[in-house]
């Protein structure tokens, strides 16, 4: 358990500023030869620890959650590096991550945080990305920004079999529990920390009209947040104070430090109330 654990409260998300972690994961995508993960520590304890045991796990999605990881290489002797030689099928370099998690002679475990296999910071930006996210976290506790769960679609996860027809994939049922409309088992990924976001004061809400039911889809906005983890267009942002839910769309701009977008600007939607994902369980 880290010191970290019991910070919750009774919103959806937990500030859990334990990000980064005390493992530093760099991730060298190569065209042959594999793709060379290397780590080392930045907390005493580890580095003084002998006999640490690595297990390195793979995902197309950048979240905490176990379910969401499949592991290419189980628990053996650290070594500071290692090479994963198979081919990952998802092709796009932003779907690929990883992270390990350490063992100690006491059997307590610690991960790294996800790391996509094209994200690089050269370390002369360190300070630059750190100072991005440190002002962002300092405008969030200001009360500047709107506090919110995000929630990762699932685009790799076996299809539904609840609403899905099994050999054409057409959609039988709405409205399904099991997938929340995505098609995929599970529907989305809960991300446990606080994404704070930034609504466009240009926000165009267009087609108000008063004398139309509430139920109406939108408006639209668009949102500006850190990239991390990095969002993707179908993601959903739920606000905590008021459960609006609202799909994120295409960016349409990106603060790169290094190959790293940190801050994106999305589009994004308000979705329907009368939509299947408000039945999400997002303070579970
Ligand atoms: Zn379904």
């Amino acid at each position: 358990m880290s010191e970290c654990d019991d910070l919750r409260d009774n919103s959806s998300c937990s500030d859990n500023l334990c990000l980064p972690s005390q493992i530093k994961l760099t991730v060298y995508p190569q065209v042959f030869g594999g793709t060379v993960i290397r780590w080392s520590y930045t907390d005493r304890d580890l580095l003084a620890e002998s006999g640490l045991q690595v297990q390195i796990e793979f995902s197309p999605y950048a979240v905490s959650d176990n379910t969401a990881w499949t592991i290419v290489r189980a628990y053996a002797a650290d070594t500071g590096y290692w090479t994963d030689t198979a081919q990952r099928a998802f092709g796009r370099r932003n779907y690929t991550h990883y992270r390990i998690s350490v063992l100690d002679v006491a059997l307590n475990e610690v991960w790294s945080q996800p790391k996509r296999a094209d994200s690089y910071i050269p370390p002369a930006f360190d300070t630059t990305f750190r100072e991005l996210v440190r002002r962002w976290s300092g405008r969030a506790n200001r009360g500047e920004l709107r506090k919110g769960t995000l929630l990762k679609r699932r685009t790799h996860a076996t299809r539904c079999s609840v609403c899905r027809d099994r050999d054409s994939g057409v959609q039988l049922i709405s409205q399904c529990l099991t997938c929340y409309g995505t098609g995929r088992t599970g529907g989305y990924y809960k991300v446990p920390i606080c994404v704070y976001v930034e609504f466009s004061p240009m926000s165009i809400s267009h087609g108000f009209d008063a004398n139309k039911s509430y139920f109406e889809q939108g408006p639209d906005s668009q949102v500006t947040l850190l990239n991390i983890p990095q969002v993707f267009p179908g993601d959903v942002w739920v606000e905590d104070s008021t459960d609006h839910r609202w799909e994120l769309g295409n960016m349409v701009y990106a603060q790169k430090i290094g190959s790293v977008e940190c801050l994106a600007k999305c589009e994004a939607s308000r979705i329907d109330f009368t939509d299947v994902i408000y039945q999400f369980p997002v303070r579970s």
